[in-house]
């Protein structure tokens, strides 16, 4: 049963795959979303979250990587795991579901660190992300969200809200600098 309805889930959309469709979705900016939210965005929500549930070793991920133009990302950050080979991972997030998030660095410095992609086949890169930043989104309840994030929390967020903006991490890394994974 899980399997039937798992494959009623939308494929990822995939950058580098010759056979995946409808790409421009990563490569374009997405619109706010209103509130009360729509029947359409709920349902474009659920998915996400139906999909994020079935990933192990995933942070984050957002709308468009599923085929749709929304403002809205799924983010968690709380594996005990990871934290063995993120030492700047300290900040934890429990399972959050935003809406029109946006940020803003605290400072200019920045950290680097690799990165990969459900968007991007089998590739990794270092990428240099603002080391701090504020954070601010919406609960799908429309409650408003603000914090302060840093480290790997940071960088996950940041690599989130990009792909509403259609960036993805390798436009960060120089071509010869990809690394197979
Ligand atoms: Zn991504």
């Amino acid at each position: 049963m899980t399997q039937l309805f798992k494959s009623k889930l939308p494929s990822y959309v995939i950058i580098n795959d010759p056979s995946s469709q409808n790409k421009e979705v990563l490569r374009t900016p997405t619109p706010r979303i209103n509130f009360p939210l729509d029947e359409e965005t709920r349902e474009i929500i659920r998915q996400l979250e139906e999909k994020f549930d079935g990933e192990e070793n995933c942070g984050g991920l957002a709308a468009p990587q599923i085929g749709y133009s929304k403002r809205v990302i799924i983010l968690e950050a709380n594996d005990e795991e990871l934290k063995k080979y993120r030492e700047d991972f300290t900040d934890m997030l429990p399972k959050s579901i935003w809406i029109n998030p946006s940020f803003k660095p605290v400072s200019s410095k920045k950290t680097t660190d690799w990165e990969a992609c459900f968007s991007v086949d089998g590739l990794a890169g270092e990428v240099p992300r603002f080391t701090e930043i504020i954070y601010e989104a919406w609960t799908p309840e429309g409650e408003k969200v603000t914090g302060k994030a840093k480290g790997f929390l940071a960088r996950l967020i940041q690599h989130e809200i990009d792909h509403l903006n259609g960036v993805l991490f390798i436009d960060y890394v120089p071509e010869d600098e990809l690394v197979s994974r």
